[in-house]
């Protein structure tokens, strides 16, 4: 039976101009893979024989962008979507285990699905002819295997970052690595050390929001240990304390598998506990103790992170994460507050997730209190959202020109009114104008 995929127009609409132009042209790549298996695309790429001048002539009048042309890549807009077409091509050498010296555009489908990285990936498709899988891709699909296109430990050598890739689709659909590939992808780990951090950076992130990401930091640890050496250290470090029944890479894992699908916050987990090692004391009764963990983990981060070319803000937001986890603040208005005034509301929502994906991945000892008081203190931070209450020095009921007119100037203005914030925030005192007045008065004047 013709299998027969779902095409939306815009995506249909780009092949049939190259088919009306006399030109070969099929679906390929993620778009097929991700219909075989049922999943919805999110992007359309074709492949075709058309060289890179004749698609300008197949498209002229659409908007078209000529970024990837030198590969033989021309993104065409249609209904304003882009669609990528790609040149047949095969690829030459590899001298630095990333990108080739040079491409060569071919005019025969079979030299294109040969350079392709795993079978899965290299299936065509077209609504007149159906599936064309001359490596077994749908086969592969059909049985969840991850397997390279030819000998895995040349496609490996040619190009390393393919073993990232390998890790993200199988973290992101649950599939086994075939056992050649497998092999080949440990034989060839060192040298992931050639690929830039970015493209590195973008498939760990798309590894950690996969579905089974757990599973493949817990089997493949000792590859990711090559881009984060410092992990390797956690590697079966028992903790010997009542609250963790893990090791911590264990405990890490688990705590990736807990929280939501989202970069930073599957970043923040995965990087949580990793100075615990390095911190490890163990008292007269045999317990461990990591004090001071979460300072440090947050500086190993950092480094780990810039490393990575990791963007600023997700570097900031992570190691602030990273920095607060194990801090268990007092379930009171006051101290959310404090927390609140001092990072935001939406950090601190962040970091009760990471503190509540933290305790599901530690032992049951005390879980269902921990657990409560997170619920208590995400209530405590839902209400004061709801009551606007004011955490700010802008949202003071007064402001610079009335402390001015008390008669302070220059630095007393600022001082008094994070003074005045300090006694709202602890319910000294209202946010009301004549309170504060008076408060300031009789403390700042
Ligand atoms: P997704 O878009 O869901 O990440 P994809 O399979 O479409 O998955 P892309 O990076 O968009 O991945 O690449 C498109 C196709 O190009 C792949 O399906 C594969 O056939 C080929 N490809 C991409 N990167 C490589 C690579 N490093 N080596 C060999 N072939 C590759
Ligand atoms: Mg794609």
């Amino acid at each position: 039976m013709l299998l027969e995929l779902k095409i939306p127009d815009f995506a249909d609409k780009v092949l049939q101009m190259l088919k009306n132009g006399g030109f070969e042209a099929y679906f390929v790549g993620g778009c097929v893979r991700d219909s075989v298996l049922g999943r919805i695309p999110h992007d359309w790429d074709i492949c075709t024989d058309a060289r890179p001048d004749e698609m300008k002539n197949v498209f002229e009048g659409l908007h078209t962008e000529e970024i990837g042309i030198r590969h033989g890549t021309l993104t065409v807009f249609s209904d304003n979507k882009p669609v990528e077409v790609t040149t047949y091509r095969c690829d030459g050498e590899y001298s630095d285990h990333r990108s080739p010296d040079k491409v060569s555009f071919v005019s025969d489908l079979k030299s294109d699905i040969m350079r392709r990285d795993f079978t899965v990936n290299a299936m065509c498709y077209d609504p007149k002819n159906g599936l064309t899988d001359i490596v077994g891709g749908e086969e592969d699909a059909k049985n969840g295997i991850i397997r390279c296109v030819g000998e895995p430990s040349l496609r490996f050598e040619e190009d390393a970052l393919r073993i990232m890739r390998a890790l993200r689709f199988s973290a992101v659909l649950g599939f086994e690595i075939e056992k050649n590939t497998c092999a080949a992808m440990w034989e060839k780990k060192h040298l992931l050390e050639y690929i830039s951090a970015q493209r590195i950076f973008s498939e760990l992130s798309g590894l950690l929001c996969g579905a089974y990401a757990a599973d493949v930091l817990r089997e493949y640890g000792g590859i990711i240990a090559v881009i984060i050496p410092e992990i390797s250290r956690c590697f079966g470090f028992e903790q010997h304390n009542p609250h963790h029944m893990y090791d911590v890479w264990t405990h890490i894992c688990k705590s990736v598998e807990i929280c939501r699908p989202e970069r930073d916050i599957r970043l923040t987990m995965l990087l949580h506990d990793i100075a615990k090692p390095l911190c490890a004391v163990m008292d007269e009764n045999g317990t461990g103790h990591f004090k001071g963990h979460q300072q440090m983990g947050a500086e190993l981060a950092y480094g780990i992170l810039k490393r990575l070319c990791c963007p600023n803000d997700v570097t900031e937001r992570v190691c602030g994460l990273i920095r607060e986890h194990d801090d268990r603040i007092p379930v009171e208005r006051g101290a959310v507050k404090r927390f609140i005034a001092k990072y935001g509301y939406d950090f601190f929502m962040d970091y009760l997730e990471v503190r509540r994906a933290d305790t599901y991945a530690q032992s049951e000892y005390l879980r269902e209190e921990k657990l409560r008081d997170l619920d208590s203190l995400a209530a405590i931070a839902i209400r004061l959202e709801e009551e606007n209450a004011c955490l700010t020095t802008a949202q003071l009921a007064v402001g610079g020109e009335d402390m001015l007119s008390l008669g302070l100037s220059g630095k007393a203005v600022g001082e008094a009114l994070r003074g005045a914030l300090g006694a709202v925030i602890s319910e000294e005192i209202k946010n009301e104008r004549e309170e504060i007045l008076r408060y300031v008065k009789d403390n700042f004047l």
